[in-house]
């Protein structure tokens, strides 16, 4: 039984993008109608959203398309053309049964941040109810209280429940009749939570990933974790917004998650900008020696002021030796580096990673109660629990799977990687091979698994041996 409003997918991809109708639906006493995005959804799960659907502008009139698709029409954003109109009315009959009392009107279009490979493009209305109808879904707010909640670290928000409570509680008018030109809808930097920002910034990694997401942390002195890229443009986008929370002068902390070029790509660069200290566990810092110096070794448990705020740093080996994580246990934000992924597959590569490190770090973010996972890569995860708990089962199912093809014989570990991603394009395939081995050398560990040469086995007397239960 999902939520009766679609808020996930996007059908109307162009050129990877897709356009939503958020809607903006107060009551007659003025309380706003937010919905939760659902556990598995693609992004920002779990946050806190406006009833929204994907608005087809191809099935609209071609006026329509000319003043809901890109520019607003010359009445400014009052007014709306009818088929942007009506399909912002089925939504609201969607969420609640009850008249309309005024007509949907535009209030700004803003894109969301490019954590995804699509981009979407928001058509934020809002429209009034004549009362206060139960909803399907969701709940009544006071839009102050809703921003009151969000200051204070108490609830996420979506992108377009942000900007809509910044025009409306904050009446930041600036932000009114915004330019629809592409490059200036985009901020330096985009709000998380409150002194908590992210900046998807171009790298080479592992597809479908194509960014590494910056998180810039606090003011006097930001904390800058993972500065990753290698790309002239998406580096001057690192300076605009640095330069947007603070003055040269002040020194920056950088903080790597781990070695990963895709993580420290810009460090250097940085480094000849801002006075900068680096900071990184001793795992880290051992790969990197000769390229990027380290100017502080890292603990288990180490604090690291970040403005106001206070991060702890977590050691989570697994996807490589020096992974650590970046705890702020007064919110429960959790750096996640690549520890979770809200795009893509977290890759452990035998070569310098180790999936039983792997699963006990899992367990050790379990323990620590997160509300909230800042991947490096893909949008932010709300559904912080569920979704570490997810990761643990989707590796021990991996095992098993494993298991229940090595039933048939022994094989080589490219063998069970063509069965176990049969019909998977070559690069996924090619990425499964490394992380089968890393699932044989931990079932090896295990004693659940032999190995004779290239061939893996199972173990003799242990066929009914379960790896999961440890
Ligand atoms: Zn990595």
């Amino acid at each position: 039984m999902g939520p009766p409003v679609e808020l996930t997918r996007a059908v109307h991809h162009r050129r990877g993008r897709s356009t939503e109708l958020h809607l903006a639906l107060l009551s007659a006493r003025g309380d706003l109608l937010v919905v939760r995005r659902p556990q598995e959804a693609e992004t920002w799960p779990g946050f806190a959203a406006l009833p929204c659907c994907p608005l087809e502008l191809e099935s609209l009139s071609p006026s329509a398309i000319g003043q809901a698709g890109s520019e607003p029409d010359s009445q400014g954003h009052e007014h709306l053309h009818a088929g942007v109109a009506a399909v912002a009315r089925s939504l609201a009959r969607a969420v609640v049964d009850g008249d309309l009392r005024t007509a949907p009107a535009l209030v700004c279009r803003l894109r969301f941040p490019p954590l995804a490979p699509v981009r979407t493009e928001v058509v934020l209305v809002e429209a009034r109810l004549a009362g206060a109808p139960k909803p399907r879904a969701g709940q009544w707010i006071m839009p102050a209280t809703l921003w009151q909640q969000w200051s204070s670290a108490l609830a996420l928000l979506d992108p377009a429940v942000l900007e809509y409570l910044r025009l409306t509680v904050l009446s930041d008018k600036s932000r009114l009749h915004v330019p629809c030109g592409r490059s200036r809808l985009e901020p330096p930097c985009w709000s998380v939570r409150p002194e908590l920002w992210v900046l998807p910034l171009r790298t080479v990694t592992i597809p479908p990933a194509s960014r590494t997401n910056t998180y810039l942390v606090g003011r006097n002195p930001v904390a800058v974790i993972d500065p990753g890229t290698r790309f002239p443009g998406h580096r001057r986008r690192l300076a605009k917004a640095l330069d947007a929370l603070q003055s040269r002068r002040t020194p920056v902390t950088i903080l790597l998650t781990h070695h990963h070029d895709d993580h420290v790509g810009a460090v250097q660069w940085l480094r000849r900008r801002w006075p900068a200290t680096v900071m990184a566990l001793p795992e880290t810092a051992s790969p990197l020696s000769g390229r990027i110096p380290i100017d502080r070794l890292l603990e288990d448990g180490d604090r690291i002021p970040a403005g106001n705020r206070e991060l702890v740093c977590v050691r989570t080996p697994g996807h490589a030796p020096g992974h650590a994580c970046f705890f702020d246990p007064e919110d429960g934000s959790l750096f996640a580096g690549d520890m979770v992924a809200g795009l893509g597959t977290v890759v452990i590569d035998p070569r310098d990673g180790s999936l039983s490190d792997y699963l006990e770090s899992l367990q050790r973010l379990q323990s620590l109660n997160p509300a909230l996972l800042l991947p490096a890569h893909g949008p932010p995860i709300g559904a912080a629990r569920s979704r570490l708990k997810a990761y643990i089962a989707h590796r021990h199912d991996r095992n098993r799977e494993i298991l229940a093809v090595l039933e048939g014989g022994p094989l080589s570990a490219e063998a069970v990687a063509e069965r176990v991603y049969r019909g998977l394009p070559f690069t996924i395939r090619r990425l499964g091979a490394r992380s089968v081995l890393a699932h044989l050398a931990y079932l090896l560990e295990q004693g659940v698994v032999v190995r004779d040469g290239r061939r893996f086995a199972l173990a003799p007397g242990d066929r009914a041996g379960d790896p999961s239960r440890g």
